[in-house]
């Protein structure tokens, strides 16, 4: 996903290469145009990854984005960034230039939030458990990235955050401390009544947009999420409606 204020753009999640036969992959002309920094994919500030899984991020080619676009930076869960350092070795790439544009977020569960400011962007970020907790992926690192362009658009990433109450409950005071303007959840999220809770209640987004939709959708499914605005196609855009500062 690509996101744009200004003159300020960044990235969440686009590079990888694994669909699970599910879900929709980057298109191969879209990648070639990331990857060269062609327009929309020129000047972008920072790119943003909430975990270490193949339909998210696959660190050869974050390597070879960042070898080609010097001057990105990229935040990550500890776990990608050793993918990546791995993927630096192998390739014998330039360690230590690469290092400096790389943020490493080392956070467990529970800890409290992190917050950073760089250039344009104002950063926040919390652990939220991949879903499927606590039965299963509760190894992986998996980011809720609060991200403010440009002191003016704020957008909330959530990875692939399990829809539970209690990962967010600690939180609400971080959440309260910024508006979202744009939530981008899992689909999932709209599925349950948590989900709805964590959306209006807590991250209090004025804007959601769901995301990691399988190309292939049940009946059921298309059903319950017809009221809901998801992202489908490679390319499609929406307007970010910024709402008034108190
Ligand atoms: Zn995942």
């Amino acid at each position: 996903m690509l996101i744009v204020s200004g003159n300020t753009k960044v990235l969440f999640d686009p590079l990888y290469e694994n669909n699970y036969d599910r879900y929709q992959l980057v298109p191969a002309a879209m990648q070639r145009d990331l990857l060269a920094g062609k327009p929309p994919f020129d000047d972008i500030d920072a790119v943003f990854v909430s975990h270490h899984h193949g339909d998210h991020f696959t660190p050869e080619l974050m390597l070879q984005y960042l070898l080609s676009q010097p001057t990105v930076r990229l935040y990550a869960p500890m776990q990608a960034v050793a993918a990546l350092r791995s993927a630096i070795r192998e390739a014998g790439a330039d360690e230590e230039n690469l290092a400096e544009r790389i943020v490493g977020i080392a956070l467990e569960n529970g800890d409290p939030a992190m917050t950073m400011d760089a250039d344009d962007l104002s950063i926040g970020v919390v652990r939220i458990p991949h879903s499927g907790w606590p039965e299963s992926r509760t190894d992986i690192e998996n980011l809720s990235f609060r991200v403010t362009l440009d002191e003016g658009t704020t957008v909330t990433h959530f990875g692939d955050a399990d829809a539970n109450l209690q990962h967010f409950e600690p939180y609400r005071d971080y959440w309260s401390a910024a508006t979202t303007d744009l939530a981008v959840p899992p689909y999932w999220f709209f599925q349950s009544a948590a989900g709805h809770e964590i959306l209006d209640d807590i991250v209090r987004s004025e804007q959601s947009l769901g995301t990691h939709v399988p190309v292939e959708l049940s009946e059921a499914d298309t059903d319950n999420l017809a009221d809901y605005d998801l992202l489908t196609q490679p390319g499609e855009r929406r307007r970010i409606v910024v709402s008034p500062r108190p």
